[in-house]
């Protein structure tokens, strides 16, 4: 559906009443006529209001129906149907026009959570930290996934993760205890540890942290 739309937005999309571009807009939850879900979260509206369709539809709508009214074009993104959709005024769709900068961000996210995802599968004869790290540190990411990944830290064995996943706030308790555990397991093998001082990485059996100079029990 996002990517119908933002693909859809490439091609600049025209009003063939005034030639303005359309504006990508959220779509309305009920078909305004008849009740019918539009099949599409976004739509594209000629928000111009010079239009000549919305110009001319006042009087036309005031002759054919009686009341106050006008359309505004409107196409379905990833169709080809196109609408004169009726308008009981000016502001109408303008509080539903999509922030379309923080739509692609959000789809570039998505994608790179599909890539991710399906390099799980591999990445353990790979040897390839990079997709676990990916979906543990995009809290946004489907929590299986997350999971998927989570589990894979200790048979991955990777003491490069401990960095970027200490500095990560996860907002989700049951990730953030796997993780802690996988950390706990990597360090062990590793004979390695955190100096509770500074948090750089010793060696187990130091007595003295080599970074911050404590002295360690
Ligand atoms: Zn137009
Ligand atoms: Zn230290």
């Amino acid at each position: 559906m996002l990517e119908a739309a933002l693909r859809y937005l490439e091609n600049k999309p025209a009003c063939p009443h005034c030639k303005d571009q359309l504006t990508l807009c959220h779509a309305p939850p009920m078909h305004v006529g008849d009740g019918l879900g539009w099949g599409s979260e976004y739509l594209f509206i000629c928000l111009n209001n010079e239009c000549t369709l919305y110009v001319n539809g006042w009087d036309f709508v005031d002759v054919q129906y009686g009341h106050v009214g006008s359309y505004r074009h409107m196409e379905i993104p990833g169709s080809k149907e196109t609408y004169n959709m009726m308008v009981a005024g000016q502001s109408a769709y303008t509080g539903s026009i999509v922030d379309v900068e923080a739509l692609k961000k959000q789809n570039a996210r998505y994608q790179a959570e599909k890539v991710a995802t399906a390099a799980l599968d591999t990445c353990l004869e790979e040897n390839n930290l990079e997709p676990v790290l990916a979906l543990l540190t995009d809290n946004a990411a489907a929590p299986e996934g997350r999971k998927r990944a989570a589990a894979l830290l200790v048979p991955l064995n990777d003491i490069n993760c401990i960095e970027s996943l200490r500095n990560q706030e996860y907002g989700n308790n049951h990730i953030e205890q796997d993780i802690n555990m996988a950390i706990t397991k990597i360090l062990a093998a590793h004979f390695l540890r955190e100096c509770p001082f500074c948090a750089e990485l010793i060696k187990s059996r130091a007595k003295v942290c080599k970074h911050c100079r404590t002295e360690l029990k």
